[in-house]
């Protein structure tokens, strides 16, 4: 069974960076996977792409019209409180369901180049602007979670409420030893990265009262703007894998790291 099958009991899903790439794809598989989730709301900080994200989709219109855009530049928080007012009264007493934190940026900086502004930078769009964002969301999460979703009253998931941050195996600490660590000497984005994992995992403890499952997962090596050309996985390879994923979260994957494959990651 694919993981898409399993968003028919999620009500909506709001994905951040959703006007290329990973964030893009998401809402394509999502909109045409045979149980898709009732409300897709994809996020883009450019008002020019605002009418563009499912037109750049071959949809059809019943599935188009599951897609609301909304506007969100992850780094201002005007931006991000305007979202959060939309999304409300689009989503209403139901809540938002899953939201996947996966707009980000990777600044090439090595130890002998790296500027103190580039550190910032990605570090502010990689790891403190999903603690913002989250922030911002949760009543429209916590919404969602009290009503405790189509499953079991006590259950965690995306039929009550998650929070997914789309992180990378290059903020691993442990593996970014010996050979692993001799390529991709990337400072600002590995950093972020990490910092995103330690922010997953302090959210996972603060939302757990609540009954919102917050996780990191990889998407792999992808050929994107960001990955490259030469990544082994196509866009639509990675996403189906995670939507399978994280269709199928439950309590045991509250605060873990995984790989898109689902493997438990080290930290
Ligand atoms: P892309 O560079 O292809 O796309 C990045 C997306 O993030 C774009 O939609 C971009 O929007 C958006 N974004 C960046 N900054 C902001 C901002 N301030 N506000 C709103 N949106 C913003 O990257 P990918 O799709 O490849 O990556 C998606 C996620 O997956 C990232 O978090 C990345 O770190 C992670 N990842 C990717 C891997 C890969 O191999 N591709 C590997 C491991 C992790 P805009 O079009 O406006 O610039």
């Amino acid at each position: 069974m694919s993981g898409v099958m399993n968003f028919k009991n999620c009500g909506s899903v709001l994905i951040t960076g959703a006007s290329r790439g990973l964030g893009l794809q998401i809402v394509d598989s999502l909109a045409n996977g045979g149980f898709s989730p009732g409300k897709i709301i994809a996020t883009t900080r450019h008002p020019a792409k605002k009418c563009s994200v499912s037109n750049l989709l071959n949809l059809d219109s019943g599935k188009k019209n599951k897609i609301f855009v909304s506007l969100l530049d992850v780094l201002n928080q005007e931006s991000i409180e305007k979202s959060v007012e939309e999304v409300g009264q689009l989503v209403q007493e139901e809540g938002l369901n899953c939201l996947i934190n996966n707009a980000g940026i990777n600044l090439v900086a090595d130890f002998h180049t790296v500027t103190a502004e580039q550190m910032i930078e990605n570090f502010h769009t990689n790891a403190v602007a999903p603690l913002m964002i989250t922030k911002a969301f949760l009543p429209l999460l916590k919404r969602a979670a009290s009503r405790g979703g189509a499953g079991s009253e006590a259950s965690m998931g995306i039929q009550r409420a998650a929070v997914i941050n789309v992180t990378s195996l290059l903020g691993s600490v442990e593996l970014n030893w010996g050979e692993r660590a001799k390529n991709f000497k990337w400072y600002p984005y590995r950093t972020s990265k990490s910092a995103l994992n330690m922010v997953s995992r302090c959210m996972a403890v603060d939302l757990e009262p609540d009954g919102i499952l917050c996780m990191a997962i990889h998407p792999g090596w992808v050929r994107t703007d960001m990955g490259g050309s030469e990544a082994p996985l196509s866009p639509e390879e990675s996403i189906s894998s995670i939507l399978s994923v994280i269709g199928g979260l439950t309590e045991k994957d509250h605060g873990s790291f995984l790989n898109f494959t689902g493997e438990v990651l080290p930290w």
